[in-house]
């Protein structure tokens, strides 16, 4: 079985429609697939359209941010009924936060000499989603910085000049919009966190408590010793584990759609009950 449960589209800061990346995934083989676009469902009307079209079984979903510790997390939504009016204010709620934080970051990066950052974004981010994405592909455009890893580390994170704080809403609020919408919640990439392993133990004992379903054990970049050591965390904290590639499409990035280590843990994935 190919399974492959994170994907985005330009629904958020993906490089292709949802149809395309339908199309991918049947090219590939996938025998199941989830779009998970960043803190919204709009692009799934779109990929179930074409999922029918071409006989793919396609899995609604989202990655949610979130807050844990004063830090931003990602948190997989997966097999959501879209629907649900909690799970879409819950959505919507970050919807506008974005909006806010793209104001305050276009601010920052006036200050340091970038104008209309704000204008400029928007004609990036194809469906109005900002994220911090199209930022850095607006800079790398405007020769500002030469690729998406020094525009991160000199232009949106932390204190520098397009760096807002995360002000998502809490971990547990956010698995509660998940459950309300009858979906699992599933910790994304717990590797790709600025963590120590003691303390993304920490992260996954809490919100394990708090209801966590899942962690994602193989992503598109995994190496074997990291799908092991997840694998064996998923254990220990009493967790469903999931597969996905993280495919954004961008053209220095090398992962693809369905192309995924093995999963260790076959009796207790996520997709079990599909
Ligand atoms: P946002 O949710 O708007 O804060 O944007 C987060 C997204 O930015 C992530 O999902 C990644 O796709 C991307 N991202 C974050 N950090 C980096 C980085 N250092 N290099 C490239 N992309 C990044
Ligand atoms: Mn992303
Ligand atoms: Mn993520
Ligand atoms: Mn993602």
């Amino acid at each position: 079985m190919k399974i492959d449960l994170h994907n985005h589209s330009y629904y958020s800061d993906g490089v292709l429609s949802p149809t395309e990346v339908v199309n991918l995934a049947k090219q590939e083989g996938c025998d199941i697939f989830s779009l998970t676009d960043h803190d919204t469902t709009d692009g799934l009307l779109e990929a179930q359209k074409q999922a029918d079209e071409v006989g793919l079984k396609l899995v609604h979903g989202v990655e949610i941010s979130a807050m844990w510790s004063n830090m931003t997390i990602h948190i997989l939504g997966l097999n959501v009924d879209i629907n649900n009016p909690i799970f879409q204010a819950g959505l919507k709620q970050h919807q506008d936060f974005r909006q806010l934080r793209a104001e305050k970051m276009a601010r920052g990066l006036g200050g340091a000499g970038v104008f209309s950052a704000l204008e400029k974004v928007k004609v990036v981010a194809k469906k109005g989603m900002i994220t911090r994405t199209h930022f850095a592909q607006m800079l790398i455009q405007e020769g500002v910085c030469k690729d998406m890893r020094s525009v991160f580390k000199r232009f949106l994170t932390g204190k520098k000049p397009g760096g807002v704080g995360g002000q998502w809403a809490q971990f547990d609020e956010v698995i509660g919009w998940i459950h309300a919408a009858g979906g699992k919640a599933v910790l994304a990439h717990p590797l790709r966190y600025r963590m120590t392993n003691t303390k993304i133990k920490r992260l996954l004992s809490h919100l394990s408590g708090a209801g966590l379903d899942g962690v994602e054990v193989v992503t598109g970049s995994s190496s074997k010793d990291e799908i092991t050591l997840v694998s064996q965390w998923a254990t220990q904290f009493d967790l469903l584990v999931s597969s996905g590639s993280d495919y954004h499409g961008w053209p220095n990035q090398r992962t693809r759609i369905g192309r995924l280590h093995d999963m260790p843990n076959v009796n207790q994935t996520v997709w079990k009950d599909w």
